[in-house]
């Protein structure tokens, strides 16, 4: 294997707890990454030696909470070859990001009888914000629809931009299928058109190499504890001449210049969007994060996932009744498997295997429509990180067997 998992499991505690009597075996990284102790740590160091607020202090501890927020933010501009910290904002999750574009961005710039591009396989985080703005401004919203192997249907790309498609977003990797979209491409069509082109990197930015500047994206938006972070940490980069161009989101401390009774100014990227006091401990600790990806590398990051999740295709095809969504080659999709076994209902899965220590998702994973695209209730959903291993897919397999066997009698 490219990692060295076995040592890398050493630095997550909730490894080495037991559900029901039985070892963890944590399938459900989609939804949230466990975190290493390294990132614990950095929790607890900030409240212990230098919890402060920050850029308003003029004390010790103020002035090291601050230089500690803002080397983390250093260090998400050069994770993602972001050109500059100030492009980097600061949200709680991707869901904020997303929103904060389609209300700053979007309620300035889209009229009525515009277009949004989207993708038959959004997140709602994706969808909902678009759907309100259209529906707000009387613009419209379009989907790129899939193909058998749930692939985006991208032939004709020249085509798919016309003159009224002021944004398009999309995500760069399927949380529901794996899918991995090709974003450069999209990306370079978009420009052409004179399209914005937001993507949505909640299930990017944790298992491949991203370079912001390389897509050529106007916006890429993130979640800290899909990669080892902290909860309530989001990333929004944005190029910066747009940002510099956009009105605030929230308005509050922080995010101001002057202020007098009659009105404001605002302050500089990035702290324009910043309103009030931010998470500061769950950056610092998100900046941990950061490093121990960055010690793992991101190319080693992502040839783990191709090996496990090659492995787990391989293993759960094997299983008589099983169906499993996405393209079928390792290379083209992320570290997410979705599937369903004969006609047990995803949920039944998902409890059974809770009882074997094996945690997965099960449901709709948040993409509704795409659940209705493929013509199923919900699948259940195994998903990997860099702490998994191939003797967790079989755990994975057996525990589908006892699941299948005890439905039958
Ligand atoms: N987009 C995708 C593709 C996701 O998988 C998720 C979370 O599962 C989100 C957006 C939303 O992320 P968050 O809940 O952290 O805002």
């Amino acid at each position: 294997m490219t990692l060295d998992v076995q040592r890398i499991r050493e630095d997550f505690p909730i490894l080495e707890r037991q559900v029901y009597g039985k070892p963890l075996v944590y399938l459900d990284n989609a939804a949230t990454s466990q975190k290493p102790r390294q990132v614990i740590d950095a929790l607890v160091d900030y409240y212990e030696n230098y919890n402060a607020n920050i850029h308003r202090a003029v004390h010790c501890l103020g002035e090291e909470a601050t230089a500690a927020y803002e080397e983390a933010r250093a260090k998400v501009a050069k994770f993602i070859n972001a050109p500059s910290p100030e492009s980097i904002i600061f949200t709680r999750n991707t869901t904020e990001a997303i929103n904060l574009v389609a209300y700053t961005w979007g309620r300035a710039n889209v009229r009525e009888g515009d277009e949004i591009l989207l993708t038959q396989m959004e997140h709602h985080s994706n969808l909902i914000p678009w759907q309100r703005l259209a529906a707000e401004k009387g613009a419209s919203v379009r989907y790129i629809e899939l193909t058998d192997s749930q692939t985006l249907a991208l032939d004709g790309l020249e085509n798919l931009f016309d003159a009224r498609t002021r944004i398009a977003a999309m995500p760069h990797v399927s949380n529901s299928l794996g899918t991995i979209n090709p974003v450069e491409k999209i990306a370079a069509e978009a420009r052409r058109n004179g399209t914005l082109f937001l993507v949505d990197g909640a299930q990017g930015a944790p298992h491949l190499p991203v370079d912001v500047q390389a897509i050529g994206c106007d916006f890429y938006a993130f979640s800290a504890h899909k990669m080892l972070g902290p909860t309530g940490v989001g990333v929004l980069y944005g190029r910066p001449e747009l940002l510099e161009e956009m009105e605030p989101f929230l308005g509050g401390g922080e995010m101001i210049r002057k202020v007098t009774y009659e009105g404001a100014t605002w302050n500089d990227l990035p702290w324009k969007f910043e309103a009030g006091t931010p998470n500061i401990a769950d950056v610092i600790a998100f900046g941990a994060a950061i490093d121990y990806l960055d010690h793992l590398g991101m190319e080693n990051v992502r040839e783990h996932e191709v090996e496990i999740t090659d492995y787990a295709l391989t293993r759960l095809s094997q299983l008589e009744g099983i169906v499993m969504y996405g393209p079928p080659d390792p290379r083209e999709r992320g570290g997410v498997v979705s599937f369903n076994f004969g006609d047990l209902h995803p949920h039944d899965i998902g409890t059974v295997l809770d009882h074997h220590g094996v945690a997965i998702r099960a449901g709709h994973h948040c993409t509704q429509p795409l659940m209705r695209t493929l013509g199923v209730s919900g699948t259940a959903r195994a998903s990997f990180y860099v702490y998994n291993t191939p003797e967790e897919v079989d755990v994975l397999v057996e525990a589908l067997e006892a699941t299948r066997d005890f439905f039958k009698r």
